[in-house]
């Protein structure tokens, strides 16, 4: 369930012109770094540390006097209750950002990463501004959690003197969720089975996929030098020709490495799951699965014959059985 080829280019092109923007002008912290902030945030983690809470302490500390804890940083420019009100336009380019994918069916959000870097301590007084750049935006990457952009931003806090004082970069995934949520009518049912992970197709693997539908094992070969390439490329990484085309597999092959995969155990798969890199009889290797097959009988050299199996009503797989 993604976007039709040319729809996805428009968005992709959209979504690239952020890259590098600031989100708006710089945020500037409602309030300058204070005790009683620092005080509460404290009691909230846990964190006694006497140069966060003690004055007489603070002060005979390298410190000369009371320090916020680094980890607080954000705090200083966080604009508070206004930041969860939902409002008709977007307020930042990161919010017309985030509707751009969300109108596109990209509708989930999930933080994934958040390092931050500090230069300082602050002190009583520092009176901070942030200012926050689109980093990067991924190509669509398939995840457990459905399939998504990766967005990183980076901030970079100022104090009043404009130095900088840290800076954070954070990361979230903005995903099509993958499973629908269950209308009335079907709240009764079972849950959906989960499904595999789709396999991404582009203008490069698109073709090999229609064949893998019909049953057939192809490999794409270059029809300037006669090399066989796995997996399919836009370009011979031999010749640098573009002229390619495909033969189709015998099917037959052997196990020329394995692993057999207990965790992490994603939904849609059956575990223990041996995956193999098989040799083809034809010169190239590709990963896939055995099956039919104990994983304490697999090994290396083993005779394996593909076998292009349904998994379920969109998806057809080259899989790989024991020969014999
Ligand atoms: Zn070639």
């Amino acid at each position: 369930m993604t976007l039709p080829a040319k729809q996805k280019r428009e968005l992709e092109s959209k979504l690239q012109a952020y890259v590098g923007k600031p989100i708006g002008p710089p945020q500037v912290g409602r309030d300058p770094v204070n005790v009683p902030m620092i005080r509460q945030w404290c009691d909230a983690m846990g964190d006694g540390h006497p140069a966060y809470t003690d004055p007489v302490a603070a002060e005979r500390s390298v410190h000369r006097g009371l320090v916020a804890p680094p980890t607080m940083l954000q705090a200083w420019i966080l604009p508070g209750f206004e930041m969860s009100v939902e409002t008709e336009a977007p307020r930042d380019e990161q919010q017309a950002l985030h509707k751009l994918l969300s109108d596109h069916g990209y509708t989930s959000v999930v933080a994934t990463n958040c390092e931050q870097g500090y230069a300082r301590y602050l002190r009583p007084g520092d009176e901070l501004s942030a200012e926050t750049v689109v980093e990067s935006i991924s190509e669509e990457k398939a995840t457990a959690l459905g399939i998504g952009y990766f967005i990183d931003t980076l901030t970079t806090f100022r104090d009043q003197n404009g130095d900088e004082v840290g800076w954070m970069k954070f990361r979230v995934l903005k995903f099509i969720p993958q499973q629908p949520a269950q209308t009335a009518s079907s709240a009764d049912a079972a849950p959906a089975k989960p499904q595999r992970i789709r396999p991404l197709l582009g203008h490069d693997n698109a073709w090999w996929w229609e064949i893998v539908n019909q049953g057939q094992l192809p490999i794409q070969k270059c029809n300037g030098c006669g090399a066989l390439l796995h997996p399919p490329r836009p370009m011979c990484g031999h010749c640098q020709s573009t002229d390619l085309s495909h033969v189709i597999a015998s099917g037959k092959g052997e196990v020329y490495s394995f692993v057999v995969m207990h965790h992490p155990q994603f939904p849609g798969y059956e575990y223990p799951l041996v995956a193999a890199l098989v040799e083809l009889e034809e010169g190239t290797r590709l990963v896939s699965n055995l099956v039919g097959c104990a994983p304490e009988d697999v090994h290396i050299g083993l005779p394996v014959r593909v076998c292009v199996e349904r998994v379920d009503d969109e998806l057809m797989l080259p899989v790989f059985r024991p020969a014999s």
